[in-house]
């Protein structure tokens, strides 16, 4: 909760803009001492053209095969000149996977590697949703892992979007690979948290997508329903005080339970 404050302190983080630099410097000093690596490139929209960068942070195992834990951590373009952080929306995963890093680091893997991976440009040019002018991060490091081989490697994308709500409830993505929803389920059952999960099913155009599309196992850990219908998403009651450090937990707790059953596959 506290890397929440912290990156929602920097304010409106839209791409191209300097305080969005600020929070890619704030995760990349966190990740300093761990493997990583950086996609980097640059957008042709039709606000411009934009710096992407995305971050990706490797925590060996023994096993060959890759773990995908990604999270976005822009905020929208359209709403960059009013007071809009994204505490939920971006801050919330993003600051999740700092403290997995935290969990992950300097400990003997017996399982996948796991590759924490906070992706870029997420967020549409354009309000409402535009499906040709969001998902550049993740679009551009899935061909990228593709042209170069990593991609048959990564056995599952996990992906977790407005993850702090403190009226939790994570959807059942309809899109998402069905066996990894099936495990995910398994794990918050495991934990004691299945109460939190899956009483809805709906269909999430999100980050997953271009993982999906190459046929890699994927799932968006995602509460659309945030506030009265949904009624804080993308607007400037997304705010640090709608969040839990409980629903943090869960989400955290369930994923690192769900990375193990995926280990034991
Ligand atoms: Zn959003």
């Amino acid at each position: 909760m506290q890397y929440v404050k912290e990156i929602v302190a920097y304010g409106p983080r839209p791409i191209g803009s300097e305080h969005h630099k600020k929070v890619e410097d704030y995760i990349l000093t966190h990740v300093r001492g761990d493997n990583c690596e950086l996609d980097d490139f640059e957008i042709n929209t039709s606000e411009g053209r934009f710096p992407v960068h995305n971050i990706i942070a490797k925590f060996p195992g023994t096993r060959p095969g890759i773990i995908v834990i990604a999270s976005h951590y822009d905020t929208n373009w359209p709403l960059r000149n009013e007071n809009y952080v994204g505490a939920n929306d971006g801050a919330s995963s993003s600051a999740l996977l700092l403290e997995i890093a935290n969990q992950l680091r300097g400990k003997k893997r017996d399982g996948y590697s796991v590759w924490l991976l906070w992706d870029d440009a997420e967020e549409s040019m354009k309000l409402p949703w535009d499906d040709n002018e969001s998902l550049y991060g993740v679009r551009h490091l899935a061909q990228k892992w593709q042209d170069d081989g990593t991609i048959k490697n990564v056995k599952a994308f996990l992906l977790e979007d407005m993850i702090g709500d403190a009226d939790l409830n994570i959807e059942r993505d309809s899109v998402s690979t069905s066996w990894l929803e099936d495990l995910i389920y398994r794990a918050a059952t495991q934990v004691g948290y299945q109460s939190h999960f899956f009483k809805r099913e709906m269909s999430v155009t999100d980050d997953h997508v271009p993982f999906l599309e190459r046929g890699v196992p994927s799932a968006d850990l995602i509460d659309f329903d945030y506030g009265y219908n949904n009624v804080f998403w993308h607007t400037t009651q997304d705010s640090v005080d709608k969040l839990s450090p409980k629903s943090l937990a869960i989400v955290g707790t369930v994923t690192l339970e769900t990375e193990r059953l995926l280990d034991q596959r």
